[in-house]
């Protein structure tokens, strides 16, 4: 089958209306929303426009199945997330060919992404299985203390665009596996991979009710109403860090408990002692890895002086020789952004270093044509104060400054108010603790560019969030704590 024929079947293939208690239905309204192709600026297709009354329909049903579903056997449960996990595998190719078309990653890149939104249910599978709890005697012999753990309860979900299916099993794998229903809303730009996802849940047999989607142009208009009804217990939100302040702030009323998956400003060091061409790898994996459109993504790098210049000739070299083009051809390595005012504000933040005296070596011009294109660019020399050290990019620039001594490079990797990730290259391994424990970040890579894995606990410090995802401290996120004070 030819892509084209390829792309069209897996649109196709897709519910385009709302979940809402195991049915597949139309906005009340009638409106529909338009998903568009980011490589050609051209519609996809249409998938329906959730208005307050159909987002308060999916709580309705998040709230009437929580009782049934956290009474399921945690066996039962699961077993769901065990087949869903081989079924979106089994389905990898065809969903990577969705992702793409919708979010512009290259499909190789978009198949990762499928692989590791599957691990996430085959992690919690397991972690279903290990909601415990403990007993003990008080201190002074006369009673006991017996502490369970039970689920939330309701959750509303809210994911980005960036990752547009993993970000959604992150938090529906612990949830489902704590036994907390859900209603999921997708990022408008993305909504097609969260609705395949969907359609495999219904598949493997996950009770109508227990997991709601909804898609809508009015993100704030439907969640907001939710945020503020008593029987919703949870809100967990990966975005951007402005979005979280403000949902932070309307979760404050009902006092909801909260994850926050924000904002990064990731620094990538490199000490002189490092494997140079360790270092090189890692920096491409850390600043190419979803064309640079990653919360996680190599931001700055600060690199030691007598190895700067050498450094950022590498990493040229390297970005340089991947190829530009829609993620569905053959060996296209660097796909579109997300839209016009993303490749703007990328555009703009390479101008304002170049005017602040930095060097270029490659890149930085905007290619002619269709698709929100931006070529991977390299900038050496960057002074401390460009922009573009201290905003998140989102996009294949790898701006380039040095540091003097290790104090001075602990104090520019914490010189901002993210604190997501950093990554450090150094073969000295008292260095190597030294500066990790210096950092301000919820996670370091140690001379490597890559953190992200369903067992690990993922998350930020500062304003890059609350809570973690992953890992066992992914479900504790999911439930609460119940202490009983037994008189024997
Ligand atoms: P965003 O603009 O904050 O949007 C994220 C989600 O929030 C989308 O579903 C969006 O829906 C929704 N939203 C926007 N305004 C809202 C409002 N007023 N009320 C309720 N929902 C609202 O972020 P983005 O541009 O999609 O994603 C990129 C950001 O996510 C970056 O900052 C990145 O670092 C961060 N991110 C963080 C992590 C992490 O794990 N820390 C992972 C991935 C991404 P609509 O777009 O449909 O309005």
């Amino acid at each position: 089958m030819s892509i084209a024929a390829e792309e069209h079947t897996v649109v196709d293939k897709v519910q385009k209306k709302l979940y809402i208690g195991g049915e597949w239905r139309d906005a009340s309204g009638g409106g529909t929303l338009e998903v568009i192709d980011p490589a050609t600026e051209e519609p996809l297709c249409e998938v329906a426009d959730a208005t307050p009354e159909d987002a308060k329909a999916a709580l309705d049903a998040a709230v009437s199945m929580q009782a049934e579903w956290a009474a399921t056997p945690a066996n039962d449960r699961a077993g769901i997330l065990w087949k869903a996990f081989e079924l979106i595998v089994e389905r990898a190719d065809e969903l990577a060919v969705l992702m793409t078309l919708e979010m512009g990653k290259p499909v190789s890149e978009s198949k990762a992404e499928i692989i590791y939104a599957a691990d996430f249910f085959r992690w919690f599978s397991g972690e279903a299985l290990r909601t415990d709890g403990s007993y003990k005697q008080f201190a002074n012999g006369t009673s006991r203390v017996l502490v369970m753990k039970q689920p939330v309860g309701p959750s509303l979900m809210i994911t980005p665009w960036n990752f547009p299916l993993a970000m959604g099993t992150r938090k529906l794998g612990p949830a489902l596996a704590a036994g907390c229903t859900s209603v999921v809303k997708p990022a408008s730009q993305t909504p097609l991979s969260m609705l395949a996802l969907g359609q495999i849940l219904e598949e493997v047999g996950l009770p109508g009710g227990v997991v709601n989607i909804f898609t809508t142009s009015s993100s704030g208009g439907t969640t907001g109403p939710l945020i503020e009804d008593p029987r919703l217990r949870k809100l967990s939100f990966t975005g951007s860090t402005e979005v979280g302040r403000n949902l932070i702030e309307a979760s404050a009323k009902n006092v909801l408990k909260v994850s926050m998956e924000l904002g990064g400003n990731a620094p990538f060091l490199v000490f002189e002692d490092a494997d140079l061409d360790e270092a090189v790898e890692g920096a491409l994996l850390a600043k190419m890895r979803n064309i640079g459109e990653a919360c996680t993504a190599a931001n700055r790098f600060h690199v030691a002086e007598p190895i700067r210049e050498e450094f950022a000739r590498r990493l040229a070299e390297k970005m340089a020789s991947l190829k530009i083009g829609r993620g569905t051809e053959d060996d296209v390595k660097v796909g579109p952004l997300i839209d016009q005012p993303s490749r703007e504000k990328v555009a703009e933040l390479v101008e304002d270093a170049l005017e602040r005296g930095a060097k270029r070596v490659i890149g930085g011009e905007l290619p002619d044509g269709r698709g929100y294109f931006y070529p991977p660019t390299v900038l050496d020399e960057v002074p401390p104060e460009a922009r573009v050290f201290h905003e998140e990019i989102f996009g294949p620039v790898a701006p380039v400054g040095t540091f003097a001594s290790e104090e001075e490079a602990i104090a520019r990797a914490n010189d901002t108010e993210y604190g997501l990730v950093a990554y450090v290259f150094t073969r000295d391994i008292k260095r190597a603790i030294r500066v990790c424990e210096g950092l301000e970040t919820g996670m370091v890579g140690l001379n490597q560019g890559m953190v992200s894995n369903a067992g690990a606990p993922f998350g930020g410090v500062k304003q890059s969030g609350i809570g973690r995802e992953g890992g066992h401290e992914g479900l504790e996120e999911f439930l609460e704590t119940k202490y009983v004070a037994v008189n024997l």
